[in-house]
């Protein structure tokens, strides 16, 4: 696989789906691999916006790639938040004081990102904001002056029907409160994602092996 061939499955799933071209933004997941390989397997094909779960690595690759956009897509403690400078948007954003770390790192900087809510995804994993806490949890993250986008949500692996139960249930959260990004779908499951109306799809493996 490929950037053109999974371009070419995102423009399938969104034909499939009666959506139109271009509704959705491959996010291309370039952890675990070099600059080197992020040039030569995602950059030639476009400017696709690169998206790392962890913060060293990110700062670490950033000055190799200039101009590159990057996205954020990894839980992040208090003390990592001096990595995110050069994010544009953070997709993982679960808690409140994060919000305000961001907010306050984002005066220094000059600029601030925007960011994805994730959502907690019904199983037994530690990430992500309670559907009970939504509402709530997205006035505070505006309060600090941060322009919420939308929600993120990670499927369970290995599970397609529970993983397309969640890629539903997490597009009608987005539809009630209004928010126009859905970032979920990974190199298994994105065309399930965009049948449920992901707009940002974070495809890793698959553009590289
Ligand atoms: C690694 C990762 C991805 C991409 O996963 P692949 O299976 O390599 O496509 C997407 N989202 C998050 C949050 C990740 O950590």
């Amino acid at each position: 696989m490929s950037v053109p061939d999974v371009l070419a499955g995102i423009r399938a799933a969104e034909v499939a789906a009666g959506r139109g071209p271009g509704s959705v933004q491959l996010v291309a997941v370039t952890k675990g691999y070099s600059a080197e390989q992020i040039q030569q397997s995602i950059l030639v094909h476009g400017a696709f916006a690169l998206a790392e779960n962890k913060g060293q690595e990110l700062r670490d690759k950033v000055p190799l790639l200039p101009g590159a956009q990057w996205h954020f897509i990894g839980a992040f403690q208090r003390n990592k938040v001096k990595y995110l400078r050069d994010v544009t948007l953070i997709h993982s954003l679960e808690e409140r004081w994060q919000a305000e770390a961001i907010a306050e790192a984002a005066q220094k900087w000059g600029h601030a990102p925007d960011v994805l809510l994730q959502m907690h995804n019904g199983e037994a994993q530690k990430h992500g904001v309670s559907p009970d806490d939504l509402p709530q949890m997205l006035r505070d993250v505006r309060a600090t002056g941060l322009n919420v986008r939308g929600l993120m949500v990670m499927a369970p692996y290995d599970q397609p029907e529970a993983a397309a139960q969640v890629f539903r249930t997490t597009a009608q959260w987005a539809h009630e409160l209004g928010l126009p990004e859905l970032s979920m779908g990974m190199s298994d499951d994105y065309p399930q994602a965009i049948a449920a109306g992901a707009t940002l799809v974070r495809v890793g493996r698959r553009l590289f092996t």
